[in-house]
C-alpha cells in the first residue's frame, strides 16, 4: 500500500511566490531571484512530503503562473500573436506574456483568455488551437523539475495534463474543426516526454484526466480508449497513473475500466459511491491499482479517519493491501498551505482549529491513514487516531454548530416563503406607481472605486490607528461624495458605494453567526492571485442588521432612490470554504434567510430598491448534467426566499457577470427578480438574445460598458447598445447601466464613463 499525493500548494507558505512574482513584473528583482523562490518552494514542498513519508511525491505541480499554460509551452501550442515576444525574450517572458499580455516598447498584444478549472475557484489559461496546429517539444520544464528533485535525493512522480483533458480545456481558433482531432498529432509529443522522464528514471507518471467527470461524446470517449492503449503499448513499463477528480466517471466508467493503466485513482470524497461501483462492476483488470482519493483536496476539514478506514478497508478487502494508494480527492492546490500558521485565537479558536487541516496537515492524514490500514500503528494506542475521533465527535455536538432556533427555521419554511406575493405584472404596476422612474432608468453595480486611500483607512482602522468613529467619518465623508456625484450626474437609481467592504462576500461573512476567518488560509485564484475564502463552520444566521445603517445614511443625504446593496446566499456560500456535514442545500437555505431578514430590515428603513447579488449561481453548476437540476431547484428556492419577504412596490433586483445563461435561462426567470442587471457590452449584447429569444418577463439592464477597462466609452457606443438592445427587449423594461461594480476603477474615468452613459439614456429617451 502505497501514499499518493497529487499536487501541492505552489504559492509558499508566505505567499513568497505572489510576492516574488509581482516584484518581477514591476521589474524590482531579476529573473534569476525569481527562479530562485520557485526552486525553493519546490525543495521545500518535496522534501516536506518526504519528511512526511509520502510514497508518490508530484513534481511539475509547481508553476510560476499556470499548470496548463505551462503545458501550453511545453507542447509548443504558441498562438501567432506572440512569435516577436518569442523571438526578442527569454522563455520567462514569452510565458507571461502569454499570460499577462504585454504593453511596452511600441509591443501591445494582449492575453490569452482564463476561464475557471472545472468547478473550482482556480483559473486556468486557455488554450488556443489552429485547424493546421502544430506540436512540438518546447520547453523541457517538466524534464527539469524531475532531475532537480532527483539531485535532492527524491525521485518523484512527474504530472502532467493527459492529453484528452488539454484538447478538451482548449478552444479552436478557426472555424471547420474539432480540437479533439488534433490527438494523433498531440500524442508523439507526449511520447517523447515521456521518453525523457523514462530515460532520467522516471517510474510512475500521473496523468490527469479530470473530463472523464464530465459528460463526453463518444468520439472524446474514444479519443481516451486510443491514447491510453498507445501509451501502453510505447511505455509497458512506465506506472500510469490515471487520475480523475471532481466527480465520478459515470457514463465514462466502462471506457475507464477496460484501460491498461497502472492505477486509477478515484475522487471519493466527491463520489463516495465510485468504489462500489468499481467493486460490484467486477470489471476492474487484475492488475490495476486504486488510488483512494478520500483525504477532501478542496475543503479544509480535517478528516474523517474512522470513515476513511472503512472506506480502504473495503477495497483492501477486495483487492488485497497492495493493490491499493491512499491519496487527497485532488490536487491539494486548492487547499491553504499548513493550519500551523493559524495563530489567531481570536478568529480562530482552538476549538473551531482542531476541526481544521490545510494541505500540510492533509498530508499528515495520508500517511497515518496507511499507516492505520497496515495496522502499523494500532488504533487503541494512537494518540492521533484517538484526537481524530474526539475533533470529529466534537463537531457533531458543539453549541458553535448547532444553533436549534436556525434549525428549526429551515424546517418550517412553507410553500409560501419562496414567493412574492404578486405575480410580476402586478408588481410592476405597484413599483411603477412608487418609484416613477423615466424610460431607460440609469443606475450602477453598486461599487464605486476602492482606491488605495479607502484600503488605507481600513487598514488603520484594523490595526487601531483609526477609531470607528474616525473610520466611520471617513467612509460617510466619501459616501456623500459619491452620492453627490451620482446626483451632479443625472443618475436615477443611486448607489452608496460599498466603500466599507472589503468584499462582497467576507463583508456578510464577517458579520454572521456561523462564519470565521484565517489569517493565512490562502488559495491561489490565478496567476499571482490569491484568495482567503470565509469558513462556514455552523448553522449561518444574523444577529443584527448588517447594511441598513450604511443604506439609511446614504438615503438620508437624497430625495432620488438610494438602491439597498446585498449579495445573494448562492454567491456567500460558493465563494466560502463550505460545511461538510449538512448538505449545501442546507447551508445555502441558511443564508437565504439571514438575507431575507437584511432585506425586510432594509425595507423597512424606507429603502425601496433593493439588489441581491447573485455572480456566482451559473459556477455552481455541477459539472455532470444529471446533477443540474437538484442543484438549481435549491439554488433558485434559496436566492427567492431572501428576495420574498417585501411588499408588492419594493424593487428586488439582482445583479450577474459571467452572463452566458443558455443552459439556464427558465431558472434565471424562475428567480422572479423584478430587475436583473447582466454583463453585456464585451459580446456587443450577444448575451442579451437568449432573454429575448426566451421573452424573458420582467426588466433587464444589459451592461453598455466594460468596467475590465480603463477605456472610456463614447456615447455613441452606448447608444448604439442600447438601440441593438431596445430591438430586442420592450423598451419599457430596460434599464441602462454599466456591465459590473466599478470597485477596480479610478474615479476620473468612472466619472466621464458615467456622464457619458447618463447622456446616452438621455438620447434613447428622446429617440422614442
Ligand atoms: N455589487 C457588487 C459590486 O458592485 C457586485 C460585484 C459582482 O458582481 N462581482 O462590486
Ligand atoms: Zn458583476
Amino acid at each position: 500500500m502505497k501514499t499518493n499525493n497529487l499536487g501541492y500548494p505552489r504559492i509558499g507558505n508566505n505567499r513568497e511566490l505572489k510576492k516574488a512574482s509581482e516584484l518581477y513584473w514591476a521589474g524590482k528583482i531579476t529573473a534569476d531571484e525569481l527562479l530562485e523562490v520557485g526552486k525553493n518552494i519546490r525543495a521545500a514542498n518535496w522534501q516536506l512530503q518526504a519528511k512526511a513519508g509520502i510514497d508518490l511525491i508530484p513534481s511539475n505541480d509547481f508553476s510560476f503562473y499556470d499548470q496548463v499554460l505551462d503545458l501550453t509551452l511545453t507542447l509548443g501550442v504558441i498562438p501567432n500573436r506572440y512569435s516577436e515576444i518569442a523571438k526578442a525574450n527569454s522563455p520567462l517572458d514569452l510565458y507571461f506574456a502569454m499570460a499577462r499580455g504585454s504593453q511596452k516598447e511600441g509591443q501591445d498584444v494582449v492575453a490569452m483568455e482564463m476561464t475557471k478549472w472545472f468547478d473550482t475557484n482556480y483559473h486556468y489559461i486557455v488554450p488556443e488551437f489552429t485547424k493546421n496546429q502544430k506540436f512540438e517539444l518546447f520547453s523541457t520544464k517538466i524534464i527539469k523539475e524531475f532531475v532537480e528533485s532527483k539531485k535532492l535525493g527524491i525521485t518523484t512522480k512527474p504530472v502532467l495534463i493527459g492529453p484528452v483533458t488539454y484538447l478538451l480545456l482548449g478552444k479552436e481558433k478557426e472555424a471547420d474543426f474539432h480540437r479533439i482531432d488534433l490527438i494523433e498529432k498531440l500524442l508523439p509529443v507526449y511520447f517523447e516526454i515521456l521518453t525523457a522522464l523514462q530515460n532520467e528514471g522516471a517510474e510512475y507518471i500521473q496523468l490527469d484526466e479530470p473530463f472523464l467527470a464530465l459528460n463526453l461524446t463518444d468520439k472524446e470517449r474514444n479519443a481516451i480508449t486510443y491514447v491510453y492503449n498507445e501509451i501502453n503499448k510505447k511505455f509497458p513499463a512506465l506506472k500510469i497513473i490515471l487520475a480523475n477528480y471532481f466527480d465520478c466517471f459515470g457514463e465514462n466508467l466502462e471506457t475507464v475500466l477496460a484501460l491498461p493503466v497502472h492505477t486509477l485513482h478515484l475522487d471519493l470524497v466527491r463520489c463516495s459511491s465510485q468504489l462500489d461501483d468499481i467493486l460490484d462492476s467486477g470489471k476492474l483488470a487484475g492488475n490495476v491499482n486504486l488510488s483512494l482519493g478520500v483525504v477532501d483536496g478542496r475543503n479544509i476539514w480535517k478528516n474523517d479517519f474512522k470513515k476513511s478506514l472503512a472506506t480502504i478497508k473495503k477495497a483492501t478487502d477486495a483487492l488485497g493491501k497492495d493493490r491499493i494508494l491512499i491519496a487527497p480527492s485532488c490536487s491539494l492546490i486548492h487547499s491553504p498551505c499548513d493550519l500551523d500558521l493559524e495563530t489567531n485565537e481570536a478568529t480562530l479558536t482552538p476549538e473551531i482549529k482542531q476541526w481544521l487541516a490545510f494541505a500540510k496537515q492533509k498530508i499528515e492524514e495520508i500517511v497515518l491513514l496507511q499507516n492505520f490500514a497496515l495496522d502499523e500503528i494500532s488504533l487503541v494506542d494512537s494518540v492521533s487516531f484517538q484526537q481524530n475521533t474526539i475533533a470529529n465527535k466534537n463537531r457533531k455536538t458543539s453549541k458553535l454548530i448547532h444553533n436549534e432556533g436556525v434549525k428549526n427555521r429551515v424546517a418550517s419554511i412553507t410553500t409560501g416563503d419562496d414567493q412574492r406575493e404578486n405575480t410580476f405584472a402586478k408588481r410592476r404596476k405597484s413599483q411603477i406607481d412608487a418609484l416613477n422612474l423615466p424610460l431607460f432608468p440609469t443606475t450602477t453595480i453598486g461599487s464605486f472605486p476602492q482606491t488605495a486611500e479607502i484600503r488605507s483607512w481600513r487598514a488603520k482602522f484594523k490595526s487601531g490607528q483609526l477609531t470607528q468613529q474616525q473610520y466611520d467619518d471617513l467612509l460617510q465623508k466619501e459616501t456623500e461624495e459619491t452620492i453627490r456625484f451620482q446626483e451632479e450626474t443625472g443618475i436615477d437609481v443611486l448607489v452608496h458605494g460599498e466603500f466599507e467592504r472589503n468584499d462582497m462576500v467576507e463583508y456578510f461573512g464577517e458579520q454572521l453567526d456561523g462564519f470565521t476567518f484565517t489569517k493565512n488560509g490562502w488559495v491561489q485564484s490565478y496567476g499571482s492571485r490569491c484568495v482567503k475564502p470565509p469558513v462556514i463552520y455552523g448553522d449561518v444566521s444574523r444577529p443584527t442588521p448588517m447594511t441598513v445603517k450604511w443604506a439609511e445614511f446614504a438615503q438620508s443625504l437624497t430625495p432620488k432612490w438610494v438602491k439597498g446593496m446585498l449579495t445573494g446566499p448562492v454567491t456567500i456560500l460558493q465563494w466560502s470554504f463550505v460545511r461538510n456535514d449538512q448538505p449545501h442545500s442546507e447551508t445555502c437555505t441558511q443564508i437565504a434567510l439571514a438575507i431575507r431578514d437584511e432585506v425586510v430590515d432594509l425595507e423597512k428603513a424606507g429603502i425601496k430598491i433593493i439588489q441581491i447579488d447573485e455572480p456566482a449561481i451559473r459556477e455552481g453548476l455541477p459539472l455532470r448534467k444529471e446533477e443540474w437540476a437538484n442543484y438549481l431547484d435549491w439554488a433558485i428556492k434559496a436566492f427567492r426566499i431572501s428576495a420574498s419577504g417585501v411588499k408588492d412596490d419594493t424593487q428586488i433586483h439582482t445583479h450577474m457577470c459571467y452572463s452566458e445563461f443558455n443552459d439556464i435561462i427558465q431558472n434565471i426567470a424562475d428567480m422572479d427578480a423584478d430587475v436583473i442587471t447582466i454583463e453585456c457590452s464585451r459580446s456587443q449584447m450577444e448575451l442579451l438574445d437568449v432573454f429575448a429569444d426566451f421573452k424573458y418577463p420582467n426588466e433587464i439592464g444589459p451592461g453598455v460598458y466594460d468596467i475590465h477597462s480603463p477605456r472610456v466609452p463614447s456615447r455613441n457606443e452606448m447608444v448604439q447598445l442600447l438601440e441593438k438592445a431596445s430591438a430586442v427587449v420592450p423598451v419599457d423594461k430596460l434599464w441602462v447601466n454599466p456591465d459590473c461594480g466599478l470597485k477596480t476603477r479610478h474615479w476620473d474615468e468612472t466619472k466621464k464613463a458615467l456622464i457619458e452613459m447618463v447622456a446616452a439614456a438621455q438620447q434613447m429617451r428622446v429617440a422614442v
